[in-house]
This record gives structure tokens, sequence and C-alpha cells, in this order.
């Protein structure tokens, strides 16, 4: 399994072997490096959507992921989306 986090212009990133799980944590840690998205909001996460459709990252499973660590906000964004 892959773990990361982002200090200040650090990124730290630990990859494991799955692929998709690597891209994932890798794309969560860029997204923070973006402006305005330091923290997980609602802006963060249009940021790492937007970044991953553009790399063709599988968005089922990233959004999947992000869902068990913020449930409510990625919920809405995509619900969003659906309409
Ligand atoms: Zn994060």
């Amino acid at each position: 399994m892959s773990s990361g986090r982002t200090s200040r212009w650090r990124l730290h990133v630990t990859l494991g072997t799955d692929r998709s799980d690597r891209e994932g944590v890798i794309l969560h840690e860029v997204a923070h490096l973006m402006p305005g998205s330091t923290n997980h909001d609602k802006t963060y996460y249009q940021n790492l959507f937007r970044l991953a459709r553009r790399i063709g990252h599988d968005m089922e499973i990233l959004i999947e992921r992000e869902k068990r660590y913020k449930p409510r906000i990625v919920g809405s964004i995509k619900k969003r989306r659906e309409d």
C-alpha cells in the first residue's frame, strides 16, 4: 500500500506494488501543490479530479479511495457531476 504527505514544497511518498494505488497517492500529493489546494476542501478535490482525468487515471478507483478519506466532500462533488 502506498502513502504520502506534503509539507510546503516537499512531497514525501512511499510507493507500494499496486500501480493504480501508487498513481492515486502521487496525484493526491501533487494536487496539494496546486494553487488554493492545501486543505482537503472542494477546490482541492476539483483540482485532484481534473489532474487525474487529464492523465487518464481510473476515476472510479480514485473516487472510491478518496471517499474513504473524505466521504462528505468527495460525495458532494461526484453527485454534482452526475446531475
Ligand atoms: Zn491530502
